[in-house]
């Protein structure tokens, strides 16, 4: 057998593997019996899908997920105000330049 077929060989199998372990992987998933879920923001305990806000039952959850949306809010306000405000400081200095 020559050198190229060798080569050759052990490519195939190693794809031949590679395919092998991937649809096993696939499987796995698909056996598992864990229905699509998300988790608790705080502290990441399993909790359904619809739950809004996306915090479990516990109250320290609760608050400081507030805590955090709040701040949230107020920093996408900021990231539309000062954009905003450069814009018009901009046009304010092209109107007094003319
Ligand atoms: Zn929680």
């Amino acid at each position: 057998m020559s050198r190229k077929d060798t080569i050759l060989r052990a490519a195939q199998r190693t794809a031949k593997e590679a395919r092998e372990a991937a649809s096993r992987k696939s499987k796995r998933r698909e056996n598992s019996g864990i229905l699509p879920h998300r988790h608790c923001s705080i502290c990441w305990k399993p909790i359904t899908l619809e739950s809004m806000p996306p915090v479990c039952s516990n109250e320290e959850c609760e608050d400081s997920w507030k805590k955090k949306d709040k701040s949230r809010k107020r920093l996408t306000i900021m990231m539309y105000f000062f954009p905003a405000f450069a814009i018009l400081l901009l046009i304010m200095n092209i109107l007094q330049q003319s």
